[in-house]
């Protein structure tokens, strides 16, 4: 499925360890990531030092659900099973 463009979950949701430009020790789950415009669209798309995890993580249902808030609680239940 193409990402809902504005959705923004899999910026806010995990956790991400790796280092992210503006944020060197990466995110804790649940944090709004530093490079996430207003409009939730990611103000580095296409830049090389996006994080290689943002890079690999591809849109699916069984990710992204229905709608934005399906996202949200999808891929924070996959966090508190996983991190
Ligand atoms: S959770 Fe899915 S739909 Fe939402 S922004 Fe990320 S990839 Fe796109
Ligand atoms: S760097 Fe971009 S894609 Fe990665 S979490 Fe931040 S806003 Fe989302």
């Amino acid at each position: 499925m193409p990402c809902r463009l504005g959705c923004g979950a899999c910026c806010i949701a995990p956790s991400i360890s790796s280092s992210i430009p503006g944020m060197p020790n990466g995110k804790k789950a649940g944090d709004r990531c530093i490079n996430l415009s207003d409009e939730n669209l990611c103000k580095i798309f296409g830049r090389t030092d996006r994080p290689k995890v943002c890079e690999d993580f591809k849109a699916s249902k069984d990710a992204c659900g229905e709608t934005n808030q399906q996202a949200m609680e999808i891929i924070a239940y996959w966090e508190s099973v996983t991190g």
